[in-house]
């Protein structure tokens, strides 16, 4: 990836967009703007390449929306997966997946802002962006801060995909979260010991919350959990948990001293999704667990609407044209998630359904294709 130095992107200090966060949302976003001959700066908090808290799973929705901009080839190096064994106690349940891959985030993001900046667009890493509150005219500032650095630059629109602990626009009045009251928080980690099959899916439920494991091509295994924060605290920490649903679905493996990433509670919602020249992208317009492989379709879903959406430029009924479109667009994917997220709380709900799937085989057909065109779970 190219990365200019800040005094590079110091010459220039007009835009017509701002993308803040370079994760699939922004990435994307940034891209299909800057393919369409805008003038993009896309800001990154982190250093880049970055890691992110996330399994890698991509649906077949993610998938065909990656074909349908012509960005297929990212996965050249993902693995194709085709079945989920969803595991509680000592049972478990085999689901079929059509058309699903797992790919390491380090690498997936890092590719889409190389097409980004091969696009044409600016790139700036390890700097923070903040939105000011100059709600009126026909621009907005972001504050770029990068080391001791500081600079002010404009944009017609400013994009917000700085994911659910972003605070680029955390002085917007409408921009408040509304967090469910028993979301649970992310947690993730790789591993190089742990039998898992390449092309497979394991999710392990148990008292607390849910780990998934899946392999990559350079065959390291990746866990990916939803916790309950109250039982994370009282088990002693997020890898203590993960340690004991995992033994509860006969895999013992340690996760002491193992680096995690982590993530604020997941299940998160924002009522409004823009203001005056500013639109939410992505996790930034919220988030509802647990991970289907839905998160990374929903954020390149919402990048290509979104840019389709201010395609003639910013007027003041965009903010409500794209909660509506947005709405259309995920409700009922993210009412399934809803579903499936309360199932998934409980072990012996799962274990009733793996009864259930196991008695009649052919029902794990009818539970994929009703989560997705074709289902996959992380
Ligand atoms: C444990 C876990 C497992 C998951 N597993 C899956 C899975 O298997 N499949 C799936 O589809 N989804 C999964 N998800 C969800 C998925 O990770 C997200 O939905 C997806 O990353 C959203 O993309 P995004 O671009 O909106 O946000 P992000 O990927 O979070 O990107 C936001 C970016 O903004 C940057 N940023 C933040 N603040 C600023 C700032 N002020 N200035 C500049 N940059 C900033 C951040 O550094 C980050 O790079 C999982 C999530 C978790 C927590």
């Amino acid at each position: 990836v190219c990365t200019p130095g800040f005094e590079e992107v110091d010459a220039r200090r007009d835009w017509d967009a701002i993308v803040i966060g370079a994760g699939p949302a922004g990435a994307v976003s940034a891209l299909l703007l800057a393919r369409a001959g805008w003038r993009v700066l896309l800001v990154e908090r982190s250093a880049w390449p970055r890691e992110k808290a996330c399994g890698g799973c991509l649906s077949a929705s993610c998938v065909a929306s990656l074909r349908s901009i012509g960005l297929h080839d990212v996965l050249a190096r993902a693995t194709r997966v085709t079945s989920s064994h969803v595991h509680s106690g000592r049972r478990s349940a085999r689901l079929p997946i059509d058309d699903g891959f797992a790919i390491d985030r380090t690498q997936f993001d890092a590719e889409l802002v190389d097409r980004f900046v091969r696009a044409g667009g600016t790139f700036v890493d390890h700097a923070s962006a903040t939105l000011l509150t100059d709600t009126k005219g026909d621009h907005r500032t972001v504050r770029v801060q990068r080391g001791e650095v500081v600079e002010e630059h404009r944009a017609s629109l400013a994009l917000a995909a700085d994911g659910l602990a972003g605070l680029s626009i955390a002085t917007e009045p409408w921009a408040q979260w509304s967090i469910a009251r028993d979301a649970y928080l992310g947690a993730a980690t790789t591993l190089d010991d742990f039998a898992v099959d390449p092309g497979e899916i394991h999710m392990h439920v148990g008292t607390g919350g849910y780990v998934g494991a899946v392999k990559y091509d350079d065959g390291r295994v990746h866990l990916a959990a939803a916790l309950n924060p109250t039982t994370c605290r009282d088990a002693g920490g997020p890898g203590v948990l993960m340690e004991s649903i995992l033994r509860s679905c006969g895999q013992d493996v340690s996760l002491t001293g193992r680096r995690l990433r982590g993530s604020p509670t997941l299940t998160r919602e924002r009522l409004q999704l823009g203001g005056h020249r500013v639109l939410c992208v992505g996790d930034a317009c919220g988030y509802v667990e647990p991970f289907t492989g839905e998160g990374i379709a929903w954020a390149v879903r919402s990048a290509i609407d979104v840019t389709r959406l201010v395609a003639n430029g910013w007027s003041a009924d965009l903010p409500g044209a794209w909660r509506e479109l947005r709405d259309a667009s995920l409700r009922r994917k993210q009412d399934i998630c809803r579903v499936v997220r309360r199932a998934a709380r409980s072990p012996l709900a799962m274990r009733l359904g793996i009864d259930l799937l196991r008695a009649l085989p052919s029902l794990s057909r009818i539970v994929t294709s009703a989560s997705t065109p074709t289902a996959s779970a992380a």
